[in-house]
């Protein structure tokens, strides 16, 4: 069990690994504690989010008529540099899947995230990383490893490892954010712990996108469709892919983040395959099931590369 850093430790720790940090008039009092009622803690792990905007701090400050703030703990900004926002208490997480709090708790593989039945703002730190999280707007080097070394301070100060550390899309069903790839976050806070605190971990982290894998793609849509409503293959895949037929205007955006490739998804990838963009495949060449060309197509455009 941890107790929440107070301020103090809280910029000490972000200042001890290397970060520059400001803070923002009036964060060391700013929290959703007494209006819930609920005090922040005890602390299981770290959440990273994209903002899905820009010039957004003042927002994650003082949050939005049906989400009041703080929206994060820190923000750190494309060029701005990392901001405290709050120290107790605030709205990141939202409702998650307990499953997923319990793993990051036990420091064990994240299972599936594929209920909304804990709130996530009781234990869990949250940084907002200014980003539209398009997969086309990138994260300059500097602003990403400022992201490492926030996290790795966290995970230093609590005696974590980086296996305490989830983006929102792995713990919430339907959320997308952080864009880039989260596996090599983590790999990218490990080597972090492992190098002197203040001293940057080499070789410099840059972040990655993430990754399709095609063959577990293809599996996926050959096993989904004809097995019971809702059957997951490779849920994280089949994420990034629907997510990117709703952006095209193919699949409907209930359709999308459950991580099963239906019939559904497999009717909306046949249209993306005989669009123009999609390389206009006809007959049974656009019959839903993904091939290498059509889906390195879609993730040109959506953010994601492909793997086989
Ligand atoms: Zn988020």
């Amino acid at each position: 069990m941890a107790t929440p850093l107070s301020a103090d430790r809280l910029v000490a720790a972000l200042r001890a690994e290397g970060l520059t940090v400001h803070e923002r008039d009036g964060w060391r009092s700013h929290s959703r504690d007494t209006a819930t009622g609920k005090s922040f803690g005890p602390v299981y792990g770290i959440l990273i989010h994209h903002t899905a905007g820009h010039n957004d701090r003042e927002l994650c400050y003082w949050g939005r008529s049906d989400l009041p703030g703080p929206l994060c703990h820190s923000w750190l900004g494309k060029t701005d540099g990392l901001w405290m926002i709050s120290s107790k208490r605030a709205n990141h997480a939202g409702l998650v899947d307990a499953d997923v709090i319990a793993a990051l708790r036990a420091e064990s593989a994240l299972p599936h995230d594929d209920q909304a039945n804990a709130d996530g703002n009781d234990c869990l730190y949250g940084l907002e990383i200014e980003n539209l999280g398009t997969g086309k707007d990138p994260y300059p080097a500097k602003q990403y490893r400022e992201a490492v070394l926030w996290a790795a301070a966290l995970c230093r100060v609590h005696g974590w490892s980086e296996r305490s550390i989830a983006g929102h899309k792995e713990a919430q069903p339907g959320k997308v954010d952080p864009s880039f790839d989260m596996d090599t976050f983590r790999a990218d806070v490990k080597k972090q712990l492992a190098a002197k605190p203040g001293a940057p971990a080499r070789p410099l982290p840059t972040p990655s996108t993430p990754r399709v894998d095609l063959s577990r793609l293809i599996a996926a849509a050959k096993a989904d469709p004809p097995a019971k409503q809702g059957h997951v293959t490779y849920r994280a895949g089949v994420n990034l892919v629907e997510n990117a037929l709703v952006k095209e205007g193919l699949l409907a955006k209930t359709y999308a983040g459950d991580g099963s490739y239906g019939t559904t998804t497999k009717a909306a990838y046949a249209r993306w395959q005989r669009s123009v963009a999609g390389g206009g495949y006809t007959g049974t060449a656009a019959d839903g099931i993904p091939g290498s060309a059509s889906l390195k197509r879609l993730g040109a455009r959506h953010g994601f590369t492909v793997t086989s």
